[in-house]
C-alpha cells in the first residue's frame, strides 16, 4: 500500500487551529469537519483499508483509523510537544471495520462473508484497526507512510490465501523483519475472512489471466496495468492491490 499525499481539509485545519485540545468525538459531532474528513481521508489509499486493503464502503465499511491511539475521549497522551493524535491529520488514515460491519447493510455473498460476522465471540475474524485497539504501535506495526505498492513486503499464497514476509522485500527497505512478522500478527491480517478474500479475488484474476496469456505479452501486461489502475474518481477498483502487484507485476 502506498499513501498518497493529500492535503488535509480545510474544514479540518480550522476545527484543530480553533479546538486544539478537542476530542475524536467532539470533531465527529461537528458534521461537515466529519463529512470532510472521510471524503478526504479516503483518498489517501485510493479508496482501500489501510491494512488489509480490502476495498472500503462509504458508511457500512469505512471508519476513521487512528495510527497512534486517540486515548478513548480523554485524549491523554499529548502534551507540549506532541500532537493532538485525536485530530491530527497525518494519523488519520482510512481504515475498514475489521469484520464488524453489520450483516443487514449488505446483499451481496462477498459481503457478508468477508466484512461481517467479527465481534467479541468471534475474535479471530478480528482485524486492523478493531484488532489493533489502543496498543502503542510504536515496534509493533509499520507506519503506513512506510510502505508502498512498488516493493510489497508481503508474499500471497495462492495455496490458501496467507500472506507472509518477503524478507527481501524488508532488508530492501530496511524494515525489521520482526516488525513486518509483528504487523501480521498485531492486524490479524491472516484470519480466515481475509485469507478466503484474497482467494476469491485471486481465482477470478486468474481466470482473466488465463485468458489474456493465449494471446500474448502484451495483453497480460495490460490485464495487470488495468487491475492496478485508479478509476475516474481516483480510486482502486479492486481489493489487495499490494497482493496482485507482487504476484503479477514484472518489477
Ligand atoms: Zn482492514
Amino acid at each position: 500500500m502506498s499513501i498518497k499525499n493529500i492535503p488535509e481539509p480545510e474544514r479540518l485545519k480550522e476545527f484543530r487551529l480553533a479546538n486544539p485540545d478537542a476530542t475524536w468525538n467532539q470533531l465527529k459531532s461537528d458534521s461537515n469537519v466529519n463529512n470532510a474528513l472521510k471524503v478526504t481521508a479516503i483518498k489517501k489509499t485510493a479508496g482501500l483499508c489501510v491494512y488489509c486493503e480490502h476495498k472500503l464502503i462509504a458508511k457500512t465499511d469505512y471508519q476513521i483509523e487512528h495510527f497512534y491511539p486517540k486515548k478513548g475521549n480523554n485524549n491523554s497522551d499529548f502534551g507540549v510537544g506532541k500532537p493532538n493524535w485525536a485530530i491530527e491529520w497525518d494519523n488519520l488514515y482510512p481504515g475498514c471495520l475489521g469484520g464488524t460491519a453489520q450483516v443487514v447493510h449488505f446483499t451481496e455473498k462477498y459481503d457478508i462473508d468477508f466484512r461481517t460476522g467479527a465481534n467479541k465471540k468471534n475474535k479471530r475474524r478480528l482485524t486492523c484497526g478493531q484488532k489493533k485497539g489502543e496498543i502503542d504501535p510504536e515496534g509493533l506495526i509499520i507506519k503506513p507512510t512506510e510502505l508502498n505498492n512498488r516493493d510489497p513486503i508481503f508474499l500471497f499464497n495462492g495455496a490458501d490465501g496467507s500472506i507472509r514476509l518477503n524478507v527481501e522485500a524488508c532488508i530492501r527497505q530496511n524494515i525489521s523483519t520482526d516488525l513486518g512478522e509483528s504487523q501480521i500478527v498485531k492486524l490479524n491480517l491472516n484470519s480466515q475472512r481475509l485469507k478466503d478474500a484474497r482467494l476469491e479475488l485471486a481465482s477470478s484474476l486468474r481466470t482473466q489471466f488465463d485468458k489474456a496469456f493465449q494471446f500474448d505479452g502484451d495483453a497480460i501486461e495490460e490485464l495487470v496495468e488495468d487491475w492496478l489502475a485508479l478509476n475516474e474518481n481516483e480510486m482502486y477498483e479492486l481489493p489487495f492491490i499490494s497482493m496482485i502487484s507482487s504476484k503479477y507485476e514484472r518489477n
